[in-house]
């Protein structure tokens, strides 16, 4: 039988969580604008960036790097999603900023593709 904590996380409910991680670390007046704290968020997403390309090394073209650890992955796409809640966390954007957001680029990114002239004639 399926129960409620077979249903995955909601962004919503990954963002509420991560600000309250942050109250417990002292960042209490929290989400807001904070450029600075917005700052340090985004240099530990770029690190993590770093790690995942690390977990699994087969685009290197050299052909001598064939590392390749799929739960060493997941955990770092993970760090880097958790990098991201920061980041709009200390950029007072809400979890339905965000997800609209997402929503309204992907869109435009398969309309783009399908009718590429179009942007051409607006150029
Ligand atoms: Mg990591």
């Amino acid at each position: 039988m399926m129960t409620m904590s077979d249903f995955p996380p909601t962004l919503t409910s990954l963002y509420q969580n991560q600000v309250e991680f942050q109250k417990l670390l002292g960042n209490i007046d929290i989400p807001k604008d904070d450029p600075n704290e917005m700052a340090h968020h985004l240099l530990g997403l770029v690190t993590e960036v770093g790690e995942v390309s690390q977990a699994d090394k087969r685009w290197k073209k050299n052909k001598r790097n064939k590392h390749y650890n799929f739960q060493e992955k997941l955990d770092e796409i993970a760090d880097c999603f958790i990098f991201l809640l920061n980041v709009c966390i200390y950029s007072d954007i809400t979890p339905w900023q965000i997800l609209n957001a997402i929503d309204h680029k992907i869109k435009e990114n398969k309309r783009r593709f399908k009718s590429p002239e179009k942007d051409e004639e607006q150029k």
